[in-house]
């Protein structure tokens, strides 16, 4: 049978020379586990291909499977969620101890094409603006900035239409006030693939792009990575510290409530999640008999 086999062989091979033809092309392909081989074209027109053994197919599938099982940093997989905007659930790195680590690849990344920054990131008008603005006309495309898993893709008041993207290092970048959602949650995207259009729904004074990089729901200055006017990365190797949140802790220091018609200490502290007795300890002024005035700010924290 073998013999057989290569007489028929020699006999194509034969052909193939009696014509003097010549490969121009070849590709090995994976398309399924049952159709996997190499492509060949040769210069009269006459494409083959040669399926591979299944050990090679089998080998080649079964790592990209295990690729994906193992996702070992559990990036896509720990705290996965479509439906909350923060599922961290309370993580805190402006007092963390470790210094956090992230490579980039510049093949792998996608400049939103702005050259204009409306607002940056940091304290603005008595709170923490936690991401930048850029101009985005309202039906321009937007794209995802890295690789990665779209996990939120919805609209929530104050970013209006949003999406969220987890990205292979375990970042999150955050593209809000959209006219359209494009992509679907779960759906995994590449540097440059559209997300959805430019536009000002939630919380917007005209249309633009409110962008934000998050690690576990911890914001911090997108300027540090990206390069807006250059349109590219400005670094291979991100390190945060606890200094680049550090602007939560001045927000968590203090917070004042301005007092309106009705107001009682109980309502206030209640409001607040703190207790009337607290309260009290840090407003010196202020005794539990005190009439408060409209208008009057407490501080709450
Ligand atoms: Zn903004």
């Amino acid at each position: 049978m073998k013999n057989i086999i290569l007489f028929i062989h020699l006999i194509s091979l034969t052909s193939l020379f009696s014509q003097n033809v010549e490969m121009v092309f070849s590709k090995d392909i994976f398309i399924s586990e049952d159709l996997s081989g190499t492509i060949k074209l040769f210069d009269n027109g006459v494409p083959t291909f040669t399926p591979f053994d299944k050990e090679i197919t089998d080998n080649h599938f079964n790592e990209i499977k295990s690729q994906f099982i193992s996702d070992t940093m559990k990036i896509f997989s720990e705290y996965w969620s479509n439906s909350r905007i923060y599922p961290y659930k309370n993580i805190d790195l402006s007092v963390m101890k470790d210094t956090l680590t992230f490579h980039f690849n510049s093949d792998n990344f996608y400049c939103t094409p702005t050259s204009h920054l409306y607002s940056a990131f940091g304290p603005r008008r008595g709170r923490q603006h936690k991401g930048i603005d850029t101009d985005l006309n309202t039906g321009d495309t937007l794209r995802s900035v890295f690789d990665g898993k779209v996990r939120y893709a919805e609209y929530v008041s104050g970013f209006g239409n949003l999406v969220i993207v987890r990205h292979f290092n375990g970042l999150e970048t955050y593209y809000a006030h959209q006219s359209k959602i494009i992509v679907k949650i779960n759906e995994m995207v590449k540097a440059g693939d559209v997300l959805g259009l430019g536009g000002e729904t939630g919380n917007a004074l005209g249309p633009h792009l409110h962008f934000e990089i998050r690690y576990m729901d911890n914001a911090f200055n997108p300027e540090k990575v990206i390069d807006l006017k250059n349109r590219c990365l400005k670094i291979n190797e991100l390190i945060l510290t606890k200094e680049d949140f550090a602007w939560k802790k001045q927000w968590r220091e203090s917070k004042y409530h301005k007092v309106k018609s009705g107001d009682t200490l109980g309502h206030i502290s209640t409001k607040y999640n703190t207790s009337i007795k607290k309260i009290l300890k840090i407003n010196k002024s202020l005794k539990s008999s005190s009439i408060l005035q409209i208008g009057q700010k407490i501080r709450v924290r």
